[in-house]
């Protein structure tokens, strides 16, 4: 079942959003070579509580878990492609991190990821990114009224093979609110005109995840939560939790906007 939103629903899980935004924002600001994604965790961790809300992450156990997640954020470095776990590891220069945060607050889930580099940054990591988040928009214009499914799942996908990126067939959005992962599936690849028609008051997760290597095979790593591309290369993930609105796609995890200039 498809649960639709009011408009006052979607304030609320605007407020969540804005939580996990700038959860996402601190995390961005510290991480830098040396620091840890312990230390990252914690800043997340203090963000989220700092606001009331709680980890959508924390805890959290699907069926292919053996174990609950243990953080507030995914943290995906390098060749991890999404669910890394946040370890005592720490950045080097020229690392590709993705960090993924969910929270919620009042009740309504908010998720969201980000990927960049920290220090020197390879042109072709900046690349993957760039693309990703192409593609993270390009969905988004989609995810309006009548649109169907297939609409948002087709543009996010022709943009990573265009670029000759892989993506893991078996991973991809949600529907999202009083649960972090609700109906309908968000496809990273689809047919455009199929699938379910999105109505006003659906939310969804859009993540595109890409592969530099062009394939997509991954394997789960040791630790039973990190996801990794099976050629060694380097993967970004970035995601919204969007809603669909008559007044077109509302993006309930955008940044905050920064303070008006008071400048004459
Ligand atoms: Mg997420
Ligand atoms: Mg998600």
């Amino acid at each position: 079942m498809i649960e639709l939103k009011s408009p006052a629903e979607l304030d609320a899980m605007r407020a969540a959003g804005l939580v996990v935004a700038d959860a996402l924002a601190a995390v961005r600001e510290h991480a830098r070579v040396g620091v840890s994604l312990l230390e990252l965790d914690e800043v997340a961790a203090g963000v989220i509580r700092g606001a009331g809300a709680g980890s959508s992450f924390l805890g959290y156990r699907p069926s292919f878990a053996a174990t609950p997640f243990p953080g507030f954020i995914c943290a995906s470095v390098n060749e991890v492609i999404v669910h890394g776990i946040p370890t005592g590891y720490r950045l080097r220069d020229g690392d590709l991190l993705g960090v993924d945060c969910g929270a919620h607050l009042d009740g309504w889930h908010g998720d969201s990821a980000i990927s960049f580099v920290v220090g020197r940054a390879d042109p072709a990591d900046l690349a993957l990114i760039a693309t990703a988040e192409r593609a993270l928009a390009a969905g988004i214009a989609q995810a309006v009224p009548g649109a169907r499914m297939g609409d948002v799942s087709a543009a996010i996908g022709r943009i990573g093979r265009a670029a000759g990126y892989g993506m893991p067939a078996d991973f991809g959005g949600h529907g999202i609110g009083r649960a972090m992962h609700e109906s309908p599936g968000v496809p990273n690849e689809g047919r455009p005109g199929r699938g379910v028609t999105l109505r006003a008051g659906m939310a969804i997760a859009i993540e595109p995840m890409f592969h530099a290597g062009g394939r997509d095979a991954y394997f789960e790593a040791e630790d039973g939560w990190s996801l990794v591309t099976v050629d060694g290369s380097r993967a970004a993930h970035v995601e919204h939790s969007v809603a669909i609105t008559e007044d077109g796609p509302r993006v309930l995890t955008a940044p905050r906007l920064p303070a008006a200039s008071t400048a004459p």
